[in-house]
């Protein structure tokens, strides 16, 4: 009988009926880790990076345990979605790579089904019948047994989660024990059977020893109630009445339509919010919470919790939250701020009074500036962004939320005090929080008092279903002009994106040999300014020509310069703001030449996703198949684009790859866990910047410094014919908090 071990961690808490109805009904034996001790925590340290939320590095400890109990196979499926409307957290679907990869376990020893109902419905079974194959039985009838018996064990489940136990107690039941009553915590604490508590967090962290055994703490106050005693359809139908609120993550969506159901419904006096640090979807979830409770007049607790939290801070907290929290007036029932709250379109002013503004991403602004002014749409222009604009978006920004939502709610406010009162953004529902950027901000900026509209981009595709929605927006965006009159407009400002990208492409290009240093800089700053005046074709193609005649002017000479490929978040990589001109002081470094290659760019995006360019279309493919021995599921982002990019970095003749990501960045955090291998494996040099409000621009400059010596000696070493092998890939990490 094969023994198959289970990680006591993330989708076990979910999903763990499921996997045993399913593996002992096929004869295995389950070995499931045990309950998470200090010695855990220790074994934490087997996941190769820091940035990953607790949840990732407890899944690691307790894998490694599993290791060390020799099991036959690991169950580490691939959980992508478990709802055809919505994805699990990005960190959730990459985590059977970063196991693999970052533990080294043999594919031979991975049993690893792939759910995935949202993009490959019809597919799940098949792998669960592979993964049978895999231990011995290959007939259809017993793996269809296999299947049911584990639905009907997961559906015991949730039904006892419904009739009130919580997930570590519905598990005892299932497996015939009892709980055992946890000891008094709190002398302090007077029981008050009147008392309802709600308790929404992730339940890999609650029941967790992380979670500090909150759910009983509150037992000792109350009646506590937790997200999984709330059924299913109750849960989706309340997150459903959120602009798009059936599409938030999985997990986050249950927690927050429970969390709605209780306080609409007036179903709990007190509310306790549980979060791992720098999680990823609960910065997003939070603020609709936070929303709700305010509104409802229900005291809320938010709890923020990782390895390092101590338990007497944590209970302090909590005895003065429930010492001293009024007792809410309960009875009345009330309508929700958040009800099918539309992004679009708010009773904002008619079309003729429209005052666009733009955010930014690099040099994007400048193209939609254009589009809107050729449409006879008044624009707002943003003033000089710095150190004000990240001041100004993280006095509203949630803690945990990643770095480019902080940097452009700051240029929302610039824009609203310049007296904007439309604000474009874009809103596409995906894998990583991009998709819930424009309702977080409309409502952080509507609670700080901003009366604005927030017309919010959807993808237009699938265009059977998102035509209409978009070209309404675009219609009214455009302050009605016709659509002629758009498609010119949209032509018109192209030019301009298209010619900005071309441009910093030679400029990257032109730094590398330029006799002297800051020349080509000076020509691409004065092709901006002259193509942002440009209000014609002809301005257009005479500020290109000149910029074209003006670097071929420039002297140069053969610098031999070191190649380094740039990869990572698409914001950070583009905005200078964010990314501390990175490529500029990689660029423009004196005594060493460098030649950054970057292949993200705004009009290659629009063209790959938009336009659906074969050429790039078919480069996408290659890169995320260099990717696939180290990520075989996206993760959102371009965490696939950054590990095979990297991967790939050497053999098209780079000497080092440049890694940024935003602070918190779920793909991105993926990405460069299992790049932590791949490096080794490729013996390629990465130097990882993950970005936040707290860079320093000395801190990157010392780091591209030490990053460069090492690209030239490995360089010297190759072409003395010796072997770089062993070499340290100088896989530098860069945290931003290392202020300097
Ligand atoms: S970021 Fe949050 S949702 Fe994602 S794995 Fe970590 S704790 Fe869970």
């Amino acid at each position: 009988m094969p023994r198959v071990g289970i990680p006591r961690a993330f989708s076990y808490y979910y999903f763990y009926p499921f996997y045993r109805g399913f593996l002992e009904a096929l004869g295995a034996e389950v070995v499931v880790s045990p309950r998470s001790s200090r010695r855990t925590l220790d074994l934490m340290q087997a996941c190769p990076t820091d940035e990953p939320c607790v949840s990732v590095k407890l899944c690691f400890a307790h894998t490694s345990w599993l290791q060390s109990a020799g099991v036959d196979f690991f169950f580490l499926p691939y959980m992508v979605s478990v709802d055809p409307a919505n994805y699990l957290c990005p960190k959730m679907i990459g985590m059977t790579d970063m196991l693999r990869v970052g533990l080294g376990l043999p594919d031979a020893r991975v049993l690893a089904p792939t759910v995935d109902r949202k993009d490959r419905p019809g597919q799940w079974e098949r792998t669960f019948t592979e993964v049978a194959a895999r231990l011995g039985v290959g007939d259809p009838a017993r793996v269809r047994a296999a299947l049911e018996a584990a639905g009907a064990e997961q559906a015991r489940f949730r039904r006892l989660c419904r009739e009130g136990l919580t997930v570590p107690e519905a598990i005892a039941r299932l497996e015939g024990r009892e709980v055992p009553r946890p000891r008094r915590y709190s002398a302090r604490a007077r029981p008050d059977p009147g008392l309802r508590i709600g308790v929404a967090g992730h339940a890999y962290i609650l029941y967790d020893l992380i979670g500090h055994d909150l759910v009983n703490r509150l037992r000792e106050y109350g009646r506590v109630f937790t997200a999984e005693m709330v059924d299913d359809e109750t849960a989706a139908r309340e997150v459903a009445t959120l602009f798009e609120g059936e599409k938030m993550w999985y997990i986050e969506g249950h927690l927050l339509g429970a969390v709605f159901h209780w306080l609409r419904n007036c179903l709990v006096d007190r509310l306790v919010l549980l979060e791992a640090f720098e999680c990823g979807p609960m910065s997003i979830v939070e603020n609709f919470v936070q929303e709700e409770a305010d509104a409802s007049g229900i005291p809320l607790l938010i709890l923020t919790v990782d390895e390092q939290t101590g338990e007497a801070g944590l209970v302090t907290r909590l005895e003065a939250f429930m010492d001293t929290s009024p007792r809410a007036d309960s009875r009345t029932l009330r309508v929700s701020p958040l009800l099918h709250t539309t992004v679009f379109p708010q009773r904002g002013p008619e079309p003729r009074q429209l005052r666009a503004g733009v955010v930014t991403m690099g040099s994007l602004e400048v193209g939609v500036r254009a589009i809107l002014q050729e449409c006879g749409v008044e624009v707002v222009r943003l003033p000089h962004l710095g150190k004000e604009t990240v001041e100004l978006g993280k006095e509203l920004a949630p803690e945990f939320i990643c770095f480019p939502m902080v940097t452009l709610l700051g240029e929302m406010r610039q824009l609203l005090a310049r007296g904007a009162n439309m604000l474009l953004m874009v809103m596409g529902k995906g894998k990583c929080r991009l998709g819930w950027y424009a309702q977080v901000q409309e409502l952080l900026l509507r609670r700080y008092g901003y009366q604005f509209e927030m017309p919010a981009f959807n993808s237009p595709f699938p265009l059977r279903t998102n035509w209409g929605p978009f070209a309404h927006v675009v219609k009214h965006v455009a302050g009605g002009a016709s659509w002629p009159r758009i498609i010119r407009a949209f032509r018109f400002g192209w030019r301009k994106v298209v010619l900005m990208d071309e441009g910093e492409r030679l400029l990257q290009r032109w730094r590398a040999f330029e006799d002297e240093r800051g020349a080509a800089d000076r020509a691409y700053g004065r092709f901006l300014a002259a193509l942002d005046r440009a209000d014609s074709y002809r301005d257009i193609n005479r500020a290109w020509q000149h910029y074209r005649e003006e670097l071929e002017g420039i002297p140069t000479r053969d610098t031999d310069p070191l190649h380094v490929r740039a990869v990572g978040e698409i914001y950070v990589l583009l905005e200078p703001l964010v990314n501390k001109d990175l490529e500029k002081i990689v660029g423009t470094r004196v005594g060493q030449r460098v030649w950054v290659h970057r292949e993200l760019c705004a009009s290659d995006w629009f063209r790959l996703h938009v336009f659906c360019d074969r050429r790039l279309r078919r480069r996408e493919e290659y890169v995320r198949h260099a990717a696939s021995p180290y990520l075989r599921e996206l993760v959102g982002g371009h965490g696939a684009e950054s590990v095979g990019g990297a991967v790939l970095a050497p053999r098209e003749g780079m000497d080092g790859v440049l890694h940024l990501m935003p602070f918190t960045c779920m793909p991105e955090i993926v990405a460069q866990n299992v790049l932590v291998r791949a490096a080794d494996e490729h013996d390629v040099p990465i130097l990882t910047f993950i970005m936040s409000e707290q860079t320093g621009e000395a801190g990157v400059i010392t780091r591209v410094e030490a990053f460069l010596d090492l690209l030239e000696e490995r360089r010297r070493v190759r072409r003395s014919g010796r072997a770089t092998v062993g070499m340290p890939t100088g896989r530098l990490e860069w945290r931003a908090d290392e202020v300097s």
